[in-house]
């Protein structure tokens, strides 16, 4: 979807193409407690929990798909199949996610909206302590992608055909999407929710601010893509696209969209590769189909380095009470 509803109210809407609208700005009041519990019980309650938090869109999400265009767009109804892999796609969620996801995620939907654009969308709202609530929306067709199809599609919309003949493949393994998608997503609600995209590492160095990049990435192949409001790009332009992105801190282009994007697909693919061992190649290939580049961002230095940076940022707010980022006084 090309952009955020008009809400009513305080909220902010994401989309995966768009990102989340969170201020760069350090939030001045206190944050909301997360409380913290055992890990085993966490693991056992919260899936529960997480569970009866599935529910319909809100009318106002699906308005908002219809009105960017999907005129189709309608509440999808979860099959017991698709049941086992909501359930395993909570499951895969870290605990710090879960703990959050407990105490702030209000509904998580599904949506049949095919021809939408935007496979996911997250709204927040005031809750009755005056914090933000969150619901998460996700494009139900999703459901059945494996996370390579789903990647390959989605960078595929990067490019505009030029009679090269070339394409780009994004090799993921069979996982589904689903986990990817969801880790992603709650991954903008513990930002949120705990303030944890400010100019500090390992942002402070990349980002001007929330939305700007810093030098040297501004200038080049990586600032001017679609991710960055930039036109699709012909694809014979691709491999000098992916060789830029291979000697970038980035892990996917898709972290070049913002701060928050950054950090979401930190924390995906750090929990992908760590806890799952998910590889992660990205293959352009030429009009008979043979890669004339590969590239793997998890093997780069630099954006190891980067992986490791966000999973301690997460785990300090995971073990600290309260959290990093939980308000103006607790930052360093
Ligand atoms: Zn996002």
């Amino acid at each position: 979807m090309p952009g955020c509803p008009p809400w009513t109210g305080r909220c902010a809407a994401a989309v995966l193409t768009a990102g989340l609208l969170i201020a760069w700005a350090p939030e001045a009041r206190p944050r909301p407690e997360i409380a913290s519990s055992p890990a085993a019980e966490a693991d056992i309650d919260t899936a529960a929990i997480l569970r009866a938090r599935v529910g319909p869109p809100h009318p106002e999400t699906i308005a908002a798909y219809r009105d960017a265009g999907a005129t189709a767009a309608a509440a999808h109804e979860i099959s017991e199949a698709e049941w086992a892999l909501v359930e395993r796609a909570l499951a895969d969620l870290p605990p710090l996610h879960r703990r959050v996801l407990e105490q702030r995620l209000a509904r998580l939907s599904f949506i049949d909206a095919p021809s939408s654009a935007g496979t996911a969308l997250t709204r927040s709202f005031d809750g009755p302590d005056g914090e933000p609530l969150f619901e998460i929306t996700l494009r139900a067709d999703v459901l059945d992608k494996s996370l390579s199809d789903f990647l390959t599609g989605k960078e595929q919309m990067l490019f505009a055909d030029d009679g090269s003949g070339y394409s780009v493949h994004v090799l993921a393994g069979e996982t589904p999407a689903l986990t990817y998608l969801l880790l992603h997503e709650a991954t903008h609600v513990v930002d949120r929710t705990l303030a944890l995209t400010t100019p500090r590492p390992p942002f402070g160095d990349i980002w001007s601010d929330y939305r700007t990049l810093a030098a040297p990435h501004a200038s080049g192949p990586l600032g001017v893509t679609a991710y960055r409001r930039g036109p699709r790009l012909p694809v014979s332009q691709a491999p000098a696209l992916y060789r830029a992105l291979a000697g970038s801190p980035f892990v996917s282009l898709y972290s070049t969209a913002s701060a928050g994007e950054d950090l979401a697909e930190l924390a995906a693919w750090g929990r992908l590769s760590g806890r799952f061992r998910i590889p992660l190649t990205i293959e352009v290939r030429n009009a008979a189909g043979q890669p004339i580049l590969t590239i793997e961002p998890l093997a780069s230095p630099a954006v190891r380095a980067r992986l490791e940076a966000a999973e301690a940022l997460l785990e300090r707010s995971a073990a600290q009470d309260p959290p990093v980022g939980w308000g103006v006084s607790a930052r360093p």
